[in-house]
C-alpha cells in the first residue's frame, strides 16, 4: 500500500481523538500529537536527509584514508575519530531514551542505503539463517572483536575496514532480501547496532502504538508497508520500530500513533511486550564482550598472561606465533611502532571471548537463582518465561556499560576527577534503575514486599559485579 504524507495545513493541531483498543493503547497527548504532526510533515525531506548523511558518512570513513600523508590527513583522521566515537556513538545510544530508534529511521546512512538497494534487487524472501534471532548477536560480537584486533579507534584504515565492510554487508543483504516496498532486512535481522538500539529503545519514552490494536501479538510480515517487517496493527514492542513514520497518518482512524510514556515502562511490563530470549542473551553477551574489549587494555594480568604464553609457545617451537599476520585481521602499522603478532591476535580474541562467556554465564546463573527463588516464594508463570522477563533487569547496567566503553572520548572532555564522579554516578543510577525494573517485573509475576526484595538480591549482585568490573577500565576511576 502506498502511503502519502498529508500536507501539514490539512492536519488538525490536536487530531480528533480515536478510540484505541488493547492493553497498552492510549490516546496521544497534546505534546505527542504535536511531535507526530511535525514529524509527519517533515517526512518528504527524508530522502534528502539520507543522502546528506550518506555523503557525510563517506567523508568521515573514506576521506582520511584517501588523503595523502600530511598534517591535514592526521587532523582529518582525529576529527573523524572524535565525531564517531566521541559524539556519534554516545549520542545515538542516549537518543533511544528520548526518541526511540529515530536515528535508524531518520539519520542512519547504512540503513537508508540498504533500503535503496532493496528497490533494485530481486526481493527474495528472507532466509532462515538471516531470520534467526541470534544473527545480530553474532554480528555484534564479530564486529566488536575485529574492531579491537585491527585498532578501529586508532587507524583510519581499520575504521574503513569495519564500517565499510558493515556497509557492504548492509547493501548486499538489502539488495538480495525483503519482499514488498523498501524493506530493511539488514536493519531488522543483522545489524549489530540495530539490536543494541532495539533493546534499549524499550527503556525509552517514545513509542508508536496501534490506534486499533489487533489481538495475536507481534508478528513478522514481509509484505506490509513497514520497512522492518512489523505487522503494525499487532505491534506491542518497540524494538524493531525505526520511527520512520511511514505508518503514521494523523487524523485517520488506522495506523500507529505516537505515545509518550514513562522511562522503562515497556520493560517493567515486559511480559505484555513480547520478551525475547535473544535480547536477554544479547544483554549478557554484549556486556561481557564490551568488558573484555576494555579489560585487556588496562589489566596488568593480561600482559602477564601474554608474556607467559609467549615463552611457552617458543619453548614448544611455535615460532609462528611471534610473526605478524595480515593487516585485515590485526594491527600492522610499523610506521606507528605498533605491530600485532599472531600471539596478540589469538590472545585478544580468546580473552574477549573468555570474558564474555564468564560474565554471561555468571549473570545467567544469578538470574536463574533469582527466578528459582522467586518461584519458591510464589511468583507465577513458567520458569523459562520468567527467566527471560527478569533478565531485562540488567538492561540499564548493560546500557551504561556500553556507553562507558564506547563513549570514552566524550567523557575525556571532562576533567579527570569530574569524569570519574560522572561515570560512577551513571553506574549507580543504572544499578538503582535495574533494581526498580526488577521490582516491577516481579510485581507483574505476583511477587511483592520482602519476597520480591529477596528475589532481587542475585540480580543486584550481578549488576554490581558488572559495575565493579568497569572500575579499572575507566581510566583510574
Ligand atoms: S539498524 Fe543499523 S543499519 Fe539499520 S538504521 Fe539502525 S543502525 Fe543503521
Ligand atoms: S512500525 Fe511504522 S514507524 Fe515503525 S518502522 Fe514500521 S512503518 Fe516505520
Amino acid at each position: 500500500m502506498r502511503v502519502r504524507a498529508k500536507p501539514i495545513q490539512e492536519l488538525p493541531v490536536f487530531p480528533v481523538p480515536v478510540r484505541i483498543q488493547g492493553a497498552d493503547a492510549a490516546d496521544s497527548g497534546p505534546l505527542a500529537s504535536r511531535i507526530e504532526a511535525v514529524a509527519v510533515s517533515l517526512r518528504p525531506w527524508l530522502p534528502w536527509v539520507h543522502a546528506a548523511m550518506f555523503v557525510a558518512f563517506l567523508c568521515l570513513v573514506v576521506g582520511p584514508v584517501l588523503l595523502p600523508a600530511s598534517n591535514l590527513a592526521t587532523q582529518a583522521a582525529s576529527v573523524a575519530n572524535w565525531l564517531i566515537w566521541g559524539l556519534w556513538f554516545p549520542l545515538v545510544f542516549l537518543s533511544v531514551l528520548v526518541a526511540g530508534r529515530a536515528w535508524c529511521g531518520i539519520l542512519c546512512p547504512m540503513g537508508a542505503a540498504s533500503q535503496w538497494m532493496n528497490r533494485l534487487g530481486p526481493k527474495r524472501p528472507i532466509p532462515g539463517w538471516l531470520r534467526w534471532e541470534g544473527t545480530p548477536i553474532v554480528s555484534f560480537v564479530l564486529v566488536t572483536v575485529l574492531g579491537q584486533t585491527v585498532g578501529v579507534r586508532d587507524y583510519p584504515g581499520a575504521l574503513l575496514e569495519v564500517f565499510g565492510g558493515t556497509l557492504l554487508a548492509a547493501l548486499a543483504i538489502g539488495f538480495l532480501y525483503g519482499r514488498g516496498r523498501d524493506k530493511r532486512a539488514w536493519c531488522r535481522h543483522a545489524c549489530p547496532i540495530g539490536l543494541l538500539l532495539g533493546v534499549f529503545s524499550r527503556l525509552g519514552i517514545a513509542d508508536l502504538v496501534p490506534k486499533r490494536l489487533r489481538a495475536g501479538g507481534d508478528a513478522h510480515v514481509e509484505k506490509g508497508l513497514c520497512p522492518t517487517m512489523i505487522d503494525i496493527n499487532r505491534k506491542t514492542e518497540s524494538r524493531h520500530c525505526i520511527m520512520c513514520m511511514r505508518c503514521v497518518q494523523p487524523g485517520r482512524r488506522g495506523g500507529l500513533t505516537l505515545r509518550l510514556r514513562a522511562p522503562g515502562e515497556e520493560v517493567a511490563a515486559i511480559e505484555r511486550h513480547h520478551p525475547a530470549a535473544s535480547e536477554l542473551w544479547f544483554l549478557l553477551l554484549g556486556t561481557g564482550v564490551a568488558l573484555g574489549a576494555f579489560l585487556w587494555l588496562v589489566l596488568p594480568q593480561y600482559q602477564g598472561l601474554r608474556q607467559w604464553l609467549g615463552v611457552w609457545a617458543i619453548d614448544h617451537g611455535w615460532y609462528w606465533v611471534g610473526r605478524p599476520g595480515p593487516g585485515l585481521l590485526m594491527v600492522v602499522h610499523p610506521e606507528a611502532r605498533e605491530v600485532f603478532v599472531w600471539l596478540d591476535f589469538l590472545l585478544i580474541v580468546g580473552w574477549m571471548v573468555a570474558v564474555m562467556v564468564v560474565f554471561a554465564a555468571g549473570l545467567a546463573a544469578l538470574n536463574a537463582a533469582a527466578v528459582w527463588m522467586a518461584g519458591r516464594l510464589g511468583a507465577r508463570g513458567p520458569a523459562r518465561k520468567r527467566f527471560v522477563s527478569l533478565g531485562y533487569q540488567f538492561a540499564p547496567v548493560a546500557m551504561i556499560s556500553l556507553l562507558l566503553g564506547l563513549g570514552g572520548e566524550l567523557f575525556a572532555l571532562l576533567p579527570a576527577r569530574e569524569a570519574v564522579a560522572f561515570k560512577s554516578t551513571l553506574l549507580a543510577l543504572a544499578l538503582a534503575w535495574g533494581l526498580l525494573l526488577g521490582w516491577r517485573i516481579l510485581a507483574a509475576q505476583g511477587l511483592r514486599g520482602w519476597r520480591a526484595s529477596l528475589a532481587l538480591l542475585p540480580g543486584l549482585a550481578g549488576a554490581a559485579a558488572v559495575a565493579g568490573a568497569w572500575w579499572p577500565a575507566l581510566g583510574g576511576a
